[in-house]
């Protein structure tokens, strides 16, 4: 059975669905059908076949924890303080700690108190967020490719998402003019995430900017995914919208500790910015979850307020990766760009290959692990990524086999 085939199953979920005695919810059954599911499979396969398979399909960092880290939370662990239900707000202790790091990296004043919400991971308030705002007939804005909780979350929430298109001849960004006005009266939340998952593609102040203005013209929230912030190469240091004037009257701005301190088994994020929007994440969450572990939450703050040099490591080593990568399949011909900032490589599938197609392709002929683009939205068709989550000497590899095949 070759790849697309394996994939056809997954369309059909509802006959399954119908012969059992329980119906599942119309908010569920919407949900955009998980394409990686199938990659996975094959992937899992393959391995148990005893192949030597080489993942770069897999956006978690393949460095450990910085010992100083473990160390907090081996601490705090044995503190029984630490064992309790935390306080749903967060410690001040971590709120206060990232207000100053925000200050530090962003010269942005928060206040701890009221403009600063710690997260079980930044996708976990990500999702909940609309919750807090949506109502069915409603629209979110979100560009395509994209994260899925965008989507995810705008569905659950019993409103529609209205995709924004991001293309190459527009540097990834969404294209805001193209937006009916029908859609504009009816959209609550506008998603953007730069550097981005899955383009690697960064914004400038200049569209931050023409954001808010858009923003505020139609009482649109913005929400920023900022998980890559610190994840930039060449200098680069990518902006947060909060920098820009007027950004606090319509924006809440996610972060998270899982990219930038290699944790993201921990689950440990954050959301900052208008403290109404704040609040309202704040009172959805109390009903759902009951805070971070607080040993969890004291680690967070020895990795906020600890020496940040290890992040320059950390990046040089993605950088010399991303060279060793793209140099390689620039010189095999194929089309792909260094990006600036993310640890992501999104690579042109050659003419009149699908994304799933060419995934499968590498993963039989080379052992190597792609993601097709199309499992981020239908604008990822004709394109993969590939993460620099394993060492240079295997992405070598990788070239070397990838050479052999073409
Ligand atoms: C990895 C990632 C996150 C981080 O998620 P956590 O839940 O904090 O681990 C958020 N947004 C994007 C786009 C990501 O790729």
């Amino acid at each position: 059975m070759d790849f697309w085939q394996a994939r056809r199953p997954l369309f059909h979920a509802g006959r399954s669905e119908r012969i059992s005695m329980f119906k599942l919810s119309k908010k569920v059954e919407a949900l955009p059908p998980y394409l990686f599911l199938e990659i996975d499979k094959a992937k899992r396969k393959a391995r148990a076949e005893g192949r030597d398979i080489i993942d770069l399909g897999i956006g978690d960092p393949d460095q450990p924890t910085p010992k100083f880290i473990i160390d907090a939370l081996n601490q705090a662990a044995l503190d029984p303080a630490n064992h309790r239900y935390a306080l749903d707000q967060g410690m001040p202790l971590l709120r206060s700690a990232i207000a100053d790091w925000y200050k530090h990296r962003f010269d942005v004043n928060l206040n701890p108190e009221t403009e600063v919400l710690p997260l079980i991971g930044s996708k976990e308030g990500i999702a909940h967020f609309p919750l807090a705002f949506l109502n069915p007939g409603d629209f979110t804005l979100v560009p395509d490719p994209c994260y899925p909780p965008y989507k995810g979350g705008t569905i659950l929430a019993g409103a529609k998402p209205y995709l924004m298109p991001l293309l190459e001849e527009n540097s990834f960004l969404p294209d805001l003019k193209k937006i009916p006005f029908f859609v504009r009266r009816k959209a609550r939340i506008i998603f953007v995430n730069y550097p981005n998952n899955p383009t690697g593609a960064c914004a400038g102040r200049d569209f931050y900017s023409e954001l808010i203005k858009f923003a505020a013209r139609n009482k649109i929230i913005i929400i920023s995914d900022l998980a890559y912030s610190e994840m930039a190469y060449d200098g680069y240091q990518p902006p947060s919208i909060l920098e820009l004037p007027g950004a606090r009257e319509v924006a809440i701005e996610f972060h998270s500790l899982s990219k930038t301190y290699n944790m993201t088994g921990w689950r440990a994020g954050w959301a900052c910015g208008n403290p109404q929007l704040v609040a309202a994440l704040a009172k959805v969450k109390s009903n759902i979850d009951s805070g971070i572990f607080s040993a969890v939450q004291l680690a967070a703050v020895a990795a906020l307020r600890g020496n940040q040099d290890y992040i320059k490591d950390m990046c040089q080593l993605y950088q010399r990766r991303r060279n060793t990568l793209v140099d390689g399949l620039t010189a095999l011909g194929w089309a792909a760009t260094k990006p600036k900032a993310t640890f992501y490589v999104w690579i042109k599938t050659p003419p009149k290959a699908d994304a799933l197609s060419f995934a499968a392709h590498l993963l039989k002929e080379a052992d190597i692990v792609a993601t097709p683009g199309i499992g981020f939205g239908k604008y990822g068709q004709g394109y993969i990524r590939m993460a620099l989550t394993v060492s240079e000497e295997r992405i070598k590899e990788a070239l070397a086999r990838i050479e052999k095949i073409s």
